[in-house]
């Protein structure tokens, strides 16, 4: 038998994935890729199986996976091609199967996520929708599965880094944790001239390189009320001891506030690479390809507080996870839909957090205590569908 960790990438084409295999190309000696998975993108999952011979490879429409089959079995390749949502789950359950990789965006992820959960896998999270929507849900799926859960969001690898390995000790010893954001592009812009903001202009984030979503998101500041919500779950913590600061160097990347009013902090260069690594080797160390901080070339580190008209999205974040369960879930799929559509030209970026306003106020879940998965995807297509009457409204105008 291989000492190797059989590793499954769940969105291995995104912009998480390809830096996931980078760290794992550095390390053959630890890591076999057992599967690989993308939307549609053939060609970037072909050169992937080519490099790394994984056992399957999973695309979502039937129509790309044919393409894909004939590709490798042009050049002699092995790797099984499986279809859709279903085979997702299964890869991410599979016995053989130590690590996955759950870099897939959106709430898209979250059933495969569960299936990890559930059959005990180390889980790396990058999804941070699949918890903010599962939320309670998932959590109990990961004790259940005696899974091992572990952060890749670089705010909550950097909480994680500080704490101990020991579970137990720390809602005894953290008083609170702050999440630094970077402000994203228009944190100096005229707040009153962001409906004029372009889908390109939206994307191009000043300290990271990004899917497009996400990117959006950071513009927004939405990225960072699903962080509250995902560190709200990750780490047990009440919604007013999760705070957030605009740190625009984006260096530190996140910080404890321990009883005593010790602080603790991790530093590092932006680069999704360190966080990776550490995910994949807890609580060893391996080396992660990033460069290392130059302190000499640093000027300042400094910090402001985010303002409410520049960010209204942000601070929908704690207010959700005060409401009924489901609630955040509601917020995820109204985001969805309209960084979706603001991505399209069909709506106007400050018509962003108006659906999602709106669509909270409308949609308020009626979840009971037993709630199932197929309960929150029921949720979730309903404030879809909700998000998207507005979203049409919006644009008729
Ligand atoms: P991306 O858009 O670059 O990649 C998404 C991946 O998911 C692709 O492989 C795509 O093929 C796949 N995918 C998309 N929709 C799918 C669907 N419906 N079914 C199956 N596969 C699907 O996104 P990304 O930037 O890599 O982000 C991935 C996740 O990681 C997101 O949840 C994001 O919030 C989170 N994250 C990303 C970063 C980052 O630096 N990129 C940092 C922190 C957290
Ligand atoms: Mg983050």
């Amino acid at each position: 038998m291989s000492a190797r960790q059989q590793l499954v990438i769940l969105g291995s084409t995104g912009s998480i994935g390809v830096s996931t295999l980078d760290v794992v190309a550095r390390h053959p000696d630890r890591y076999q890729v057992f599967g690989l998975s993308a939307q549609r993108r053939v060609d970037l999952l072909l050169a992937q199986c080519r490099q790394f011979r994984p056992r399957y490879a999973v695309l979502a429409t039937e129509a790309a996976a044919a393409e894909l089959r004939t590709a490798l079995a042009l050049e002699g390749l092995a790797t099984e091609v499986l279809v859709g949502a279903d085979a997702l789950c299964s890869l991410a359950a599979e016995p053989e199967v130590h690590a996955v990789m759950a870099a897939i965006v959106g709430a898209a992820g979250l059933p495969a996520c569960m299936a990890a959960a559930r059959a005990g896998k180390r889980l790396l999270l990058a999804n941070k929708e699949a918890l903010v929507v599962g939320g309670a849900l998932f959590m109990q799926a990961v004790a259940a599965g005696g899974a091992t859960l572990l952060p890749i969001d670089s705010e909550h690898s950097a909480i994680f880094q500080c704490l101990p390995e020991d579970r137990s000790t720390w809602r005894q010893r953290i008083d609170h944790i702050v999440l630094t954001a970077s402000g994203g592009p228009f944190r100096q812009r005229a707040h009153d001239t962001l409906h004029a903001v372009t889908p390109e202009q939206a994307v191009a984030h000043p300290n990271w390189v990004m899917g497009r979503k996400i990117s959006v998101d950071s513009a927004t500041m939405m990225n960072k009320a699903l962080e509250v919500i995902e560190a709200r779950w990750l780490f047990d913590l009440e919604p007013e001891r999760i705070r957030v600061v605009i740190h625009p160097q984006s260096i530190i990347h996140s910080m404890v506030v321990c009883r005593d009013a010790s602080v603790l902090a991790q530093l590092g260069t932006p680069d999704m690479k360190v966080p990776i690594a550490y995910g994949l080797a807890f609580p060893e160390r391996i080396e992660s390809g990033a460069a290392s901080l130059d302190f000499l070339q640093l000027n300042a580190l400094t910090f402001e507080q985010p303002e409410r008209s520049r960010c209204p999205g942000l601070f929908l974040a704690w207010d959700a996870l005060r409401a009924p369960a489901g609630t955040t879930a509601v917020l995820n799929a109204a985001n969805e839909e309209a960084v979706a559509a603001f991505l399209a030209g069909t709506i106007g970026f400050t018509a962003i957090h108006k659906v999602n306003a709106q669509t909270l106020e409308r949609l308020p879940p009626d979840l009971g205590p037993g709630h199932t998965l197929a309960d929150l995807l029921d949720l979730d297509r309903r404030a879809r569908a909700l998000a998207g009457g507005m979203i049409r409204e919006l644009a008729a105008r």
